[in-house]
């Protein structure tokens, strides 16, 4: 790391952070706060710091301080190394820091305690706002003018001890000379507050830049009861980390090409503030789902074989390893995300692969074909697998069958030999079937389908 900043002159340019409150799970917006600022750092060679706000006393908990470093490690957005060494920077133990400058601000008469009698009488910090005008440069938005001087004399502490969150974001930016904020438009108007207090303390000002929030397809602020928000409960359904980071960044940023799917380092060579929207960005489920399968295909099949068994751990009896091995394209080919794999199980869907199937003879002949010929049907399909010498590979099935079936009717032919495979109405093609099942398996199925019609 070290020879990286002695070595790479651009890394002092860029020095960003993410700075959550751990009064909640890492949610997806955060997420992807977090994950902007890291593609930022990264694409310029500079520093992302992880700061955690946790002066709100009540509300931060240990658990959530857990849940935001596991999501953010399980999507691999590892932060740098703090300057004094670090690896976590909380605010909870900077109290001297802020008390230092407080006690400076009320000594040069920028800020003053005021007694305020609201349900108790309590002394709170006040800033002496001067009401100027401020603008801002907003990367994304461009500029962005406030007039303070309806903002008043707001409150910085709740007392010497206790600042509120602009004090501390705004000495902790300094501490760490933050020389990008990179976060949600809803800090906007936090934005004015935060240079007034830059500028009594005699700090440098970082450019900011604020991301368009992330809403629901209704276009209300995405929320819980629009289904998961949290990074771990992503982590939970069986999303793939790779495919999430690659969907995240999609949301309000694009490379101003068709291409999507990206991963991380590809991001981070991409990435520009430039090409982030300004409108808010509509969380889809969908293209989440298809990108996620898009990453499930890149998977070794030894590691996808490990998912889907795991994902049927509790189901009986195991599928056999080799009907699985060849079942696997077809189960990820339905499948969004691992999670989807026990939905197939519960639904049935993967019963044939495990045991012969219960078949209805009433369902077994197409449409209008006599009982008597689809027996036949099915004899001398069996017959004919049954002489394929060497692999029961998928062509070779096709290239037993087909001649037959387009004889007879493909209908007439393969229906009852899918039927008797899978058992069920809805199920991959009979050449898929029987390859997934084997030779020995597929021949056994059709003679007890056809014991049936006899
Ligand atoms: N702790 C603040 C939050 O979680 C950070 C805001 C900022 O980036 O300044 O919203």
């Amino acid at each position: 790391m070290k020879n990286r900043r002695d070595t790479n002159k651009r890394s002092s340019e860029v020095i960003v952070r993410f700075p959550p409150s751990p009064t909640g799970n890492l949610h997806i917006g955060g997420a992807r706060t977090a994950l902007f600022n890291y593609l930022f750092a990264k694409k310029h060679g500079g520093k992302i710091y992880l700061r955690l706000e946790d002066t709100d006393r009540e509300r931060s908990k240990p658990e959530f301080e857990r849940n935001i470093l596991d999501g953010l490690a399980w999507l691999d957005l590892a932060a740098d190394t703090l300057p004094d060494g670090k690896e976590l920077w909380r605010q909870s133990e900077r109290a001297d820091v802020y008390r230092t400058h407080l006690k400076k601000l009320v000594a040069s008469g920028a800020a003053y305690l005021s007694q305020e009698k609201e349900r108790e009488r309590r002394e709170v910090v006040r800033f002496k706002n001067p009401g100027s005008l401020i603008t801002f440069h907003d990367i994304i938005r461009g500029p962005i003018t406030f007039d303070t001087k309806e903002l008043g004399d707001f409150v910085i502490a709740k007392s010497i001890e206790e600042p509120l969150y602009h004090l501390a974001v705004v000495i902790d930016d300094a501490a760490l000379g933050i020389t990008h904020v990179i976060r949600g438009e809803d800090h906007i108007s936090n934005t004015p507050r935060q240079i007034l207090l830059q500028r009594a303390l005699g700090f440098a000002e970082p450019l900011y830049a604020h991301i368009p929030l992330i809403l629901a397809p209704d276009r209300s602020k995405l929320s819980k009861r629009h289904g998961a928000v949290a990074v771990t409960e992503y982590r939970e359904q069986g999303y793939l980390p790779e495919a999430l980071v690659n969907y995240l960044a999609l949301l309000g940023w694009n490379p101003g090409t068709d291409r999507e799917i990206f991963s991380l380092d590809e991001l981070a060579e991409q990435f520009d503030l430039k090409r982030v929207q300004r409108g808010g960005a509509i969380f889809n489920a969908e293209k989440l789902n298809w990108i996620n399968k898009e990453w499930l295909r890149t998977l070794p099949p030894d590691v996808s074989e490990r998912a889907v068994r795991s994902a049927l751990a509790t189901e009986t009896p195991r599928i056999k390893e080799d009907v699985l091995a060849r079942a696997l394209p077809t189960i990820l080919e339905r499948i969004g995300k691992w999670g989807d794999v026990r939905a197939l199980a519960e639904a049935g869907e993967l019963d044939y692969l495990r045991a012969a199937p219960k078949v209805d003879p009433a369902h077994l002949p197409w449409k209008g074909e006599p009982i008597e010929s689809t027996r036949e049907h099915l004899a001398e399909a069996a017959g004919r697998l049954e002489r394929v010498a060497g692999a029961f590979s998928k062509d070779a099935i096709t290239l037993a069958l087909m001649p037959y079936a387009e004889e007879k009717g493909k209908g007439n032919v393969l229906w009852p030999v899918r039927f008797a495979l899978s058992g069920r109405e809805k199920s991959p093609d009979p050449f898929t079937l029987a390859y997934i099942l084997g030779k020995e398996e597929t021949l056994r199925r059709l003679a007890a389908a056809s014991n049936l019609l006899s």
